[in-house]
């Protein structure tokens, strides 16, 4: 079936997915197949800016690799590489950033809250991170890139990279990629009051057994006002109940009744959700087992894929140079 675009995707090498992750983006790779020709890289070059420690990147890279093959990314169809594999994308980046005003970049918002949260590390590759995020897409040749609202105006700052380079170019080298509004859902950790994150320890990972994934939905907070079994609750507070939404859709409507009137209690409800996250990861679980056998398939299929990614960003560069007349 031909395709409808080429989409472009980047994550940083995080390790170990976990629920956040995997309803909050990976779903949306997994099903981006059918349509679209796919290119997700693992952006370790990005990753570096915000790192104070180095020596978990090449582990991490390789368990999110082994996450994403599991929840059925298609490396045959699918570009999935390391960004730093492709030493192109720091070419380009360099090129980028004379087409791009320091002001704008100094005044982003994304900008400033990275220099808030690491007043200790605010380095150079920081500033620049939209110009790497730029040629990243370009790079490419990605003509649709998958954004969340909060995101769009990161987008937008390539677009009107591409437009200020073709424009004093005179050339078409690069593509201006489009924009696709996609709902990432914000998936709460088991604390039920901050985004999922390993950093904060409320997490699920994918990969745990079925007893850790028990474990952890366990400690989940529920409704703060039902403090007694006897206490009516009410679902829509509730994270547990929002978990159910995605992994319970047959037992939705009785927990809703049952948690109103006290006819369930949270420990109870809990074990349903924790009985069908493991019933719904039991195939994920399965193939990262057999994946995770042969430790080298992974670098196989990730320097497989860095292959095709130079390919493509060969025929990028060599248009870009003769558009800025690079001798
Ligand atoms: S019964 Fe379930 S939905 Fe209701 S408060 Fe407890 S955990 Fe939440």
């Amino acid at each position: 079936m031909a395709k409808r675009g080429r989409v472009f995707s980047g994550a940083r090498p995080t390790g170990r997915q976990h629920l956040g992750n995997y309803l909050g983006a990976i779903k949306n790779y997994v099903a981006l197949q059918d349509d679209y020709e796919c290119v997700y890289c693992i952006v370790d070059l990005h990753a570096l800016t915000t790192l104070d420690e180095f020596e978990n990147l090449r582990l991490n890279t390789a368990e999110m690799a082994l996450d994403w093959l599991a929840a059925g990314i298609r490396p045959d169809e699918t570009i999935m590489f390391v960004q730093s594999h492709v030493p192109q994308v720091t070419e380009l980046h360099t090129l980028l950033s004379m087409f791009t005003p320091l002001g704008k970049l100094t005044d982003l918002p994304t900008f400033k809250e990275k220099v808030a949260q690491q007043p200790h590390n605010v380095n150079y590759g920081l500033v620049g991170y939209p110009v790497l995020m730029a040629a990243d897409i370009t790079l490419y040749k990605a003509t649709v890139v998958p954004v969340g609202v909060d995101q769009a105006s990161h987008l937008e700052f390539t677009r009107e990279i591409v437009r200020t380079f073709n424009h004093r170019t005179g050339k078409q080298a690069l593509l201006e990629p489009q924009m696709k509004n996609t709902e990432y859902p914000k998936v709460l950790g088991t604390d039920g009051a901050q985004k999922m994150g390993k950093s904060l320890n409320n997490h699920i990972e994918l990969a745990s057994t079925p007893e850790e994934t028990q474990a952890r939905v366990m400690t989940m907070v529920t409704d703060p006002q039902r403090q007694r079994r006897s206490d009516p609750g009410r679902p829509e507070v509730c994270n547990v109940f929002t978990l159910h939404k995605t992994f319970s859709p047959n037992e939705l409507p009785m927990i809703d009744a049952e948690c109103r009137r006290a006819g369930i209690g949270c420990v109870d409800c809990k074990k349903i959700l924790a009985q069908n996250i493991n019933t719904h990861l039991e195939p994920f679980r399965a193939a990262r087992a057999e994946l995770a056998q042969n430790p080298q398939h992974v670098w196989d299929v990730l320097e497989d894929g860095a292959q095709r990614a130079r390919a493509v960003a060969t025929e990028t560069m060599a248009e870009v140079k003769e558009a800025v007349g690079l001798p």
